[in-house]
């Protein structure tokens, strides 16, 4: 591969996005591939939209001859949407991307001299959140503390799903096997030579954001139990913390009962052990439905998506 003819994907999932897909193909334009010395092309991943976002992209892929499309069956998350993406590519360089221009085009100049350098990933770390809110700032900031409390590999945090792949690491990725796939947790576990840059993520251009509150908690449980046995394994130290005790206890009170008589009394003491002990059961419980859920979900071995129709760059631009 001579460093011209170096071929980058944009890989570009796309949910509902007919308002910021122009916006994001003008910024994209403006690239210069002069300071590339590379040949750029935009692979985006339509993730069942339900608005104009397939049409827009059919046309797209037929005026521009940098931009291809795969069109998945129905919305299967933006994980599996990415993950057809990185399979579909063909560039010497992959780069996921948002289209609402939250992971700024600015710095793929800099991600590709990176790469030229010998860095077989380069992460855009976010230099601050100011463009999120409070809540969501504080949930992340627990999220990545639990997370890497209890996982490995640590993913880091600050950095989204924008970053370099050299060919290397997109192979590695798509050779593994899992069907549920958190990718932040897969980029971190795959390795590879790993170089930084910050950036200041600012706010979508158009728009809604793709991603509720109840859809970031789910998010950040299976990014917790595809990496870490830890919440399963806590049971143990649980049960015997509460198992010990109360031996401990039982032993006295028979030899009391046997000492000094039963006393009576004992109701609130009761109820508060079989409420509160019943209640860490269940939590128990829930903790292996989670992770036997997932289990089940992929032993089915189904494939992460399904592509209805695609259509190929026709000249990447150079
Ligand atoms: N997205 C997707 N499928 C989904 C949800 C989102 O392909 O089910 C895409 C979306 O179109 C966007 C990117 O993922 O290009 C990031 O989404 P969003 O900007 O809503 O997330 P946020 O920046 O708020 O975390
Ligand atoms: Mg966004």
């Amino acid at each position: 591969m001579s460093p011209n003819t170096a071929l980058i994907t944009l890989v570009v999932p796309v949910f509902n996005e007919e308002e910021a897909i122009p916006l994001f193909i003008e910024e994209i334009r403006k690239v210069s591939l002069d300071t590339l010395h590379a040949k750029l092309e935009v692979l985006f991943v339509n993730d069942g939209s339900t608005d104009a976002t397939l049409r827009i992209l059919r046309a797209l892929q037929l005026q521009e001859s940098f931009v291809g499309y795969i069109d998945l069956s129905r919305n299967f998350g933006k994980e599996a949407a990415m993950t057809a993406g990185l399979e579909h590519a063909t560039g010497d360089a992959v780069i996921p991307m948002d289209v609402d221009l939250q992971d700024p085009p600015e710095l793929i100049a800099e991600m590709v001299a990176r790469w030229r350098e010998g860095a077989e990933v380069v992460l855009a770390r976010r230099a601050n959140r100011d463009s999120d809110t409070v809540l969501k700032r504080a949930t992340a900031s627990w999220f990545y503390k639990v997370h890497n409390w209890l996982a490995t590999p640590k993913i880091p945090d600050n950095v989204g799903d924008y970053r370099l792949m050299d060919r290397k690491v997109v192979e590695a990725l798509n050779r593994l096997p899992e069907s549920r796939r958190f990718m932040k947790g897969l980029f971190a576990w795959i390795g590879f030579q790993t170089v930084e840059i910050s950036y200041t993520r600012s706010e979508r251009v158009a728009g809604q954001t793709k991603f509720n509150g109840w859809k970031l908690w789910n998010f950040a449980m299976e990014g917790l139990t595809s990496f870490s046995t830890a919440p399963l394994q806590i049971w143990t130290y649980i049960g015997f913390s509460v198992a010990i005790p109360s031996l401990v206890y039982a032993i006295f009170i028979v030899l009391r009962s046997l000492v000094i008589g039963t006393d009576v009394p004992g109701y609130a003491s009761l109820i508060v052990a079989i409420c509160f002990l019943g209640g860490l059961q269940l939590i128990g419980i829930g903790v292996l439905g989670e992770y036997l859920g997932r289990t089940y979900l992929e032993t089915k071995k189904r494939p992460v998506y399904v592509v209805r129709e695609s259509g190929q760059a026709q000249s990447p631009q150079h």
